[in-house]
């Protein structure tokens, strides 16, 4: 088997907030192959942009490992960290606030390239008009600043300096969230047709499973800081096993492809109870509708499913557990 692009094991990431420290990321274990979109969804504080974030080392994590490329980068230092930096990417969920308002778009891009000393001036001016065309923005825009673009072109302009680099590996932390609907597809779209011209990997991080689904391989499902199933696309899409999966899957407003199959709705009871303070045993089982008492008093591991249908497919429930 291939190594993969990234390798997370174990991760833990602690918040502390004046009421106490929440463990945002708790034993967090996945992995990112070459070229690949693995998607990240989970509800608004589930700890899944904290993950996005410790995984590229905005954050230092706590515990565990982060492989990427086959290095342990999760004890670097800053300088240690500059050239895993120009291979691994983030956009962020507000393109007004990760743009510097005082500076103009081809300043903005002409950034990675200065930073990281790659090319002349002349070269690095020619590579920032490329950029500007490749997202699909008018050579006009280089010359003014986010306040004068919309929030679609902004975050155009985003992702224009994330892939600037060509990384390996871009995280995409809610990209299209703070966006019209209308805009979100043309978004999707563009990430999409990037990708098949660079082959950067994806993380896509978002609370939305219709959104994951364009653009995933493969889908993690996140429950207050722990993966609680993640298998390829099409085996989540056809039979999901968790019941938090079910509920999210029953939530999705639009309607779904007709190849997906029918399935009862399942709904959850209750509010994503505090991080500070999550539930024993299994940290769903106050609002599962199929809770059992052995749910109460151990964690479920995340094990396999399905071998049978060709391995990938894991959850954490005890429904599904193999002994
Ligand atoms: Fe529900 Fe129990 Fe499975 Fe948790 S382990 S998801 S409470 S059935």
């Amino acid at each position: 088997m291939l190594q993969p692009l990234l390798d997370v094991k174990s991760l833990v990431k602690y918040h502390a907030t004046h009421s106490g420290t929440v463990r945002a990321v708790d034993g967090v274990d996945l992995q990112v192959h070459a070229g690949e979109t693995l998607g990240l969804v989970g509800e608004s504080g589930c700890g899944k942009s904290t993950l996005g974030r410790t995984i590229v080392r905005l954050h230092d994590p706590d515990e565990g490992r982060i492989s990427f490329k086959g290095q342990d980068i999760s004890r670097l230092s800053r300088r240690e960290l500059r050239p895993v930096r120009r291979q691994m990417q983030m956009v962020f969920q507000d393109p007004y606030a990760s743009l510097n308002p005082r500076r103009t778009i081809r300043q903005i891009l002409t950034e990675p390239f200065t930073v990281h000393d790659v090319g002349t001036r002349r070269e690095q001016a020619q590579r920032v008009d490329e950029l500007v065309a490749r997202v699909g923005l008018h050579p006009d825009h280089a010359d003014r600043h986010p306040h004068e673009l919309s929030g679609g072109q902004r975050q155009r302009i985003s992702i224009a300096r994330a892939i600037a680099l060509e990384p390996s590996l871009v995280v995409c932390d809610e990209p299209v969230s703070a966006l019209d609907v209308s805009i979100q597809a043309q978004i999707i779209n563009l990430l999409r047709r990037l990708q098949s011209e660079s082959g950067s990997a994806y993380l896509f991080i978002s609370h939305d499973l219709s959104v994951i689904g364009y653009l995933a391989d493969r889908i993690a499902v996140m429950y207050l800081g722990e993966i609680v199933e993640i298998a390829p696309k099409r085996a989540l899409w056809n039979q999901p096993l968790h019941p938090y999966t079910q509920a999210l899957f029953s939530a999705i407003a639009e309607p779904l492809p007709p190849s997906v199959p029918r399935r009862p709705r399942v709904s959850m009871k209750g509010d994503l109870p505090s991080p500070l303070n999550p539930p024993s045993g299994c940290r769903f089982h106050t609002r599962c509708p199929q809770v059992m008492p052995r749910c109460r008093e151990a964690a479920p591991p995340l094990q396999e499913a399905a071998p049978e249908a060709g391995g990938g497919h894991r959850v954490a429930c005890w429904l599904h557990h193999v002994p």
